[in-house]
């Protein structure tokens, strides 16, 4: 890929090949184009759906518990090859780990969601910013409502 912006530095890549990430699910949201996507997700956004694949079902019992909880997920249709980059809201560059672009070397995005159900296999959450049908790569319960059921530890 070259189409770049002014003043972006690309570089050369290998395949990625290293991971083996495991997609636990998929992402339903309303947004089919980028440009239509969140920034990034709101608590009052709409609703969404994150669908978990079998075998990882049972991996759910006791998200329940949980108002907030954390959504790992793969931006599958980034680049993943700029270093500097020159976002389109802005008249500087910046580097790839100054930014939270979703174009990245491993472009795994995040975000704090408002669980509002538990419906079987899928999750209704508010606070997504991602395209619809985006894999899913994990869920945790939000860490400071996780740290008090969890033994005492330095
Ligand atoms: N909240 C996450 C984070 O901070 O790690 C992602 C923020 S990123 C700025 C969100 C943007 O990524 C969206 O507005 C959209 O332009 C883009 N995006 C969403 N889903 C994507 C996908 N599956 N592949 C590539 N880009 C995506």
């Amino acid at each position: 890929m070259s189409d770049i912006r002014a003043h972006e530095i690309m570089v050369p890549t290998s395949e990625p090949d290293d991971a083996r990430l495991h997609f636990i699910g998929r992402i339903h949201t309303p947004w089919t184009d980028r440009k239509d996507c969140p920034r990034q997700g709101k608590q009052d956004g709409p609703e969404c759906r994150i669908e978990i694949f079998e075998p990882w079902v049972p991996a759910l019992k006791g998200i329940e518990d949980y108002d907030q909880i954390e959504v790992l997920y793969w931006l599958d249709k980034s680049r993943r090859d700029l270093v500097v980059q020159n976002p389109g809201h802005s008249d500087r560059t910046y580097g790839t780990f100054a930014l939270r672009s979703p174009v990245r070397p491993n472009p795994i995005g995040t975000v704090g969601a408002k669980l509002v159900k538990v419906e079987g296999s899928t999750l209704i959450v508010r606070g997504l910013d991602c395209l619809n049908g985006t894999p899913l790569l994990d869920l945790k319960p939000d860490r400071c409502a996780f740290t008090p059921k969890a033994s005492p530890k330095d």
